[in-house]
């Protein structure tokens, strides 16, 4: 990605969203919630021993849940849900993080031609020598 001397100088850091973190989090909870909604209407179904998988899909689309009265939703609609919430929440955590490079503080460049040294922030390649006012490739002292 970066040549070798330009990655010397680089510093990685992470750049981050506390609102994207906090609607990650938010997001989480609403998957957790509705699998808790779910576990919690069909739990009597699951320990019996009867249970299996395709038992377990049967209630899952076959169960009313009523959250309020007059409001019924299958259990599906909640894993459905959860798996949403999840993913947009993983989705909204990654893009909430930013990586980027910076330099990894002051530079110590000497030029070839008169010795001398100067201090920069960062390490271009060609630049202009200060001292002699040539058109130089400085070499790099680490501080
Ligand atoms: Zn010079």
């Amino acid at each position: 990605m970066f040549p070798q001397r330009g990655e010397a100088s680089l510093r990685r850091i992470i750049r981050r969203y506390r609102l994207g973190y906090v609607l990650s989090i938010l997001l989480w909870c609403i998957g957790f919630c509705s699998v808790f909604v779910v576990f919690w209407e069909i739990w009597s179904e699951l320990f019996t021993d009867s249970f299996s998988i395709s038992a377990l899909w049967n209630i899952l689309w076959t169960e009313e849940v009523n959250i309020f009265p007059g409001l019924v939703f299958k259990p599906i609609s909640f894993v459905i849900l959860a798996v949403v919430a999840w993913v947009s929440g993983i989705a909204v955590f990654m893009f909430s993080r930013q990586w980027f490079y910076v330099p990894a503080g002051r530079l110590n460049l000497q030029c070839p031609f008169c010795k001398k040294y100067w201090v920069s922030d960062s390490d271009r390649g060609q630049v202009l020598c200060p001292h002699c006012r040539h058109l130089v490739h400085p070499k790099l002292k680490r501080r």
